[in-house]
């Protein structure tokens, strides 16, 4: 992988690791079905807590490492680019600027999470693998903030209405559009991403034999949730062999 910024991208100074674990993430999210040409996913610079690094406007699958940018909290590049830009870069820059504690962001149209934010049906914890879920997923309309739109966060104000949609949740659905979900670093941003969507589609086959299973408790979600973010490299390790990237893993 190449790591070296290409001109247009600007002066997109970032630590080698940083730039790889995002490449791979990237990497990583296409492979598992969770981004497909669209979509997302960002890493707070390591260094500058008030910029992020994300891919210029490109499908995960064909992420280098000379593709990603640093972004200020505006959302606006680092320097001089003519890189075409993420149109919901927004997502990311007001969710960042809001919540100190996030240091990784995946905005994905998972698709089997598309039903739970247009219907009455609450996205919940079914199993011990997605306890950040928590049992009151909040639910973003865009509706609320503007009446006609195309349904894109593809202004600051929309950025700003999601991150606080958000609130300190860890993950956020999006209705008719699809989802954003945060996490303490990228590995678990990851392992989030894509047990959001198995939940959701281990959720839709439960609530076809019962209208009403059981749930993780709140108890169960919390301590599940403590255990799983321990251990999210494994996962991240598995997931790289999987996406044919083992050679971005650090050793
Ligand atoms: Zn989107």
């Amino acid at each position: 992988m190449s790591t070296t910024p290409r001109k247009h991208a600007g002066p997109a100074a970032a630590p080698y690791a940083a730039v790889r674990d995002l490449v791979l993430a990237n990497r990583i999210l296409a492979t598992e079905g969770i981004l497909d040409a669209f979509g997302h996913v960002s890493a707070r610079h390591p260094v500058n807590p008030a910029r992020y690094l994300i891919s210029r406007s490109l499908a995960p699958a064909l992420v280098q490492g000379e593709d990603i940018l640093v972004l200020d909290l505006d959302s606006n590049p680092d320097g001089e680019t003519t890189a075409a830009l993420y149109l919901e870069r927004y997502i990311h820059g007001e969710i960042y600027r809001r919540r100190p504690d996030v240091q990784a962001i995946v905005h994905s149209h998972s698709p089997t999470t598309i039903p739970f934010g247009v219907t009455r049906v609450k996205l919940r914890p079914i199993c011990h693998m997605s306890g950040f879920l928590g049992s009151a997923t909040p639910i973003f309309d865009i509706r609320d903030s503007i009446k006609h739109s195309d349904m894109l966060v593809r202004t600051p104000a929309l950025g700003v209405a999601l991150a606080e949609s958000l609130g300190e949740h860890s993950l956020a659905l999006m209705r008719g559009h699809g989802n954003v979900v945060v996490a303490a670093d990228i590995k678990a941003a990851v392992y989030r991403a894509i047990y959001c969507e198995v939940n959701a589609r281990l959720q839709l086959q439960a609530l076809q034999l019962d209208p009403k299973p059981r749930y993780l408790s709140d108890s169960e979600a919390a301590q599940s949730d403590t255990t799983n973010m321990k251990v999210a490299g494994r996962p991240w390790r598995y997931w790289a062999e999987r996406a044919g990237c083992a050679d971005l893993l650090d050793s």
